[in-house]
């Protein structure tokens, strides 16, 4: 491991790795190929060798599809060596709901040893732009989950708790960490996320004057706790005021939230409720947490559309988006953490795996390394890891946007695979997203913002449509008094119209697809719908609420709740 003993000295890793990317790139392959060339997997495309321009024309691409036989068997009991050098030591679970299924992928400590250089590197790279960033605490929310094991008795779990429960976390943390948490560890381990959410945001409040960062991994995240407050922040000032914690609170972690909470505090509690009794809760962040000093969470790809709702949380506070990172690899960090979320882009960390990139929408299609990737162009990433996976596709979409040093720098554009499609149309996430964006914009002028959305391909009639489920939000108080229909049918238009050419033509000349559809659902829905992923084995930490949803079980949760229906009434 790289020994990051202080900031200077951190801060000249970055240079170096980023000034010598294909030597360093060259080497990753090498020490792979020379570690896993003996496998199963390898030996048949390799038949033993290790070398670069073998391994481009022999190995295919693949996706966990073609991997999933020899994980499985792994999973079952047979020696790692079948599919990676290393021992294999555990694995991380994905959360299922940023590209389909919930997958297995092998782990080792060469995975947790990168992971903890992704950190070193965020928190230096923080240090040199926000002063004093790990001064004060931050409330974190973060839930850690047991792992399970697997057959052959290796852990299996999802990457944060891997990483937070190893040696690489637990030992020898730099003095840049910001590992001071006003939640005592019981509550990250906790493993009933309502109590969780409940007595991190409590010790959050009861601290509120040592707070100076509030962070999750994702933007969806942090908007579901703040909803969460909305709902329980007079219990917390009844808790805070009584120095009782709530009966319903029985987990082990009730003892150490207690200590916190301390005894009898009404004038705290006057304080908060003062804050929260508010008409609006616009930028009520940093007047709950007066010395916060910037927010850390993901708002990039999936996470880009709770931005509007964030920003109107917390004023002007900056949003950090720290990394891109995946439970197959960690990729890249933002080495420019206080830009708008619009502008983030990743700088590719060489040393994490190798990498490779398949250009789309260009005639030459040949796959490229990662120091030939052009300026302005798309791609999608292919990884080679340290555990066992060769040339596998992520599923994710990027744009180069620049270079530091010799390393690019990528936008998060999208995951990779078509959301929706009701007769020859392929409408994108990315083309969803963007009309979504637009549609939203239209619900400014009533102070309604929208909290969440997914949708799924109506096919059982025919012509198809989409329908798109919207949980919306007032912004003045907490409820919505009702729906201007106007501005809602023409929401439907604005979605319609930022679709594709193929989608336009259907829909308009063939009438192959039918109007489009807002299905408005209570306020809530989308928790519910959380919380039915989550009882599916989708963890906390990592979810992403699904852009589309097929499984007909998830579309009866929202279904359930729909209140109110719109449909577009003119062709796009
Ligand atoms: P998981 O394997 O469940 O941890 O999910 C990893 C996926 O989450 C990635 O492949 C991306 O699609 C998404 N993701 C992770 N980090 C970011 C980021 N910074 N911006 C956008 N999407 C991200």
């Amino acid at each position: 491991m790289i020994n990051l003993t202080e900031e200077d000295a951190g801060l000249a890793v970055l240079e170096k790795l980023t000034s010598n990317v294909k030597q360093i790139q060259d080497a990753v392959l090498k020490e792979i190929l020379t570690c896993d060339a003996n496998t199963e997997y390898l030996r048949s495309f390799l038949h033993g060798s290790s070398d670069k321009e073998l391994f481009k024309k022999n190995v295919p691409v693949g996706t966990y599809e073609d991997f999933k036989p020899y994980i499985e068997r792994v999973v079952n009991g047979e020696s790692s060596e079948i599919i990676s050098g290393k021992p294999i030591t555990g694995f991380t679970l994905t959360s299922g709901t940023s590209g389909g299924k919930q997958k297995l992928i092998p782990l080792n400590n060469k995975y947790l040893e990168n992971a903890r250089l992704l950190f070193d590197l965020r928190y230096l790279v923080l240090s040199k732009h926000v002063d004093g960033h790990n001064e004060g605490k931050g409330l974190h929310l973060i839930f850690l989950k047991p792992a399970s094991k697997t057959l052959s008795g290796l852990p299996a779990s999802y990457a944060t708790t891997h990483f937070m429960k190893s040696d690489y976390y637990v030992k020898n943390l730099p003095s840049y960490w910001d590992t001071s948490s006003t939640s005592p560890s019981e509550i990250k381990f906790c493993p009933d996320n309502k109590q969780s959410l409940y007595c991190h945001l409590l010790c959050g409040l009861v601290l509120r004057d040592e707070v100076t960062r509030v962070c999750a991994n994702f933007a969806s995240i942090l908007v579901q706790g703040i909803t969460f407050l909305e709902n329980f922040w007079k219990e917390m000032c009844s808790n805070i005021r009584s120095g009782q914690l709530s009966d319903w609170i029985t987990d082990s972690c009730k003892d150490s939230v207690s200590m916190i909470l301390g005894g009898p505090n009404p004038q705290l509690s006057d304080i908060i409720e003062d804050i929260c009794n508010q008409k609006s809760w616009k930028g009520i962040i940093p007047q709950l947490w007066p010395k916060i000093k910037f927010i850390e969470c993901i708002v990039t790809g999936q996470m880009a559309q709770h931005v509007p709702l964030l920003e109107f949380y917390v004023n002007d506070l900056p949003l950090v988006s720290p990394n891109y990172a995946s439970s197959e690899a960690m990729f890249g960090v933002n080495l420019n953490p206080l830009c708008k979320p619009q502008d983030v882009s990743y700088t590719f960390l060489p040393n994490m795996s190798y990498f490779e990139f398949i250009p789309i929408g260009e005639v030459n299609d040949t796959i490229v390394d990662l120091v030939n990737v052009n300026l302005g162009r798309y791609y999608e990433l292919v990884v080679t890891n340290y555990a066992g996976l060769h040339r596998y596709r992520v599923g994710d979409i990027l744009q180069v946007t620049g270079f530091y040093n010799s390393a690019p720098q990528f936008k998060f554009i999208r995951r990779q695979n078509v959301v929706l499609s009701v007769y020859l149309e392929a409408t994108t996430e990315e083309d969803l997203l963007k009309g979504v964006t637009r549609a939203s914009q239209v619900l400014k002028s009533s102070y309604i913002m929208l909290r969440d959305f997914t949708c799924y391909p109506h096919v059982s009639d025919i012509p198809g449509h989409y329908v798109l489920y919207w949980e919306l939000k007032g912004n003045k108080d907490d409820g919505i008094n009702e729906l201007d229909t106007n501005m809602l049918v023409e929401c439907c238009s604005v979605v319609e119209k930022s679709l594709g050419a193929l989608y336009k033509r259907y829909r308009s000349k063939e009438g192959s697809i039918g109007a489009l559809e807002i299905r408005v659902v209570q306020q809530g829905a989308f928790d519910v719908l959380m919380e039915y992923f989550i009882s599916q084995g989708a963890s906390l930490a990592q979810y992403k609420t699904p852009r589309c949803i097929k499984s007909s079980e998830a579309i009866q949760v929202l279904e359930n709740r729909v209140f109110a229906r719109f449909s577009s009434e003119k062709l796009p």
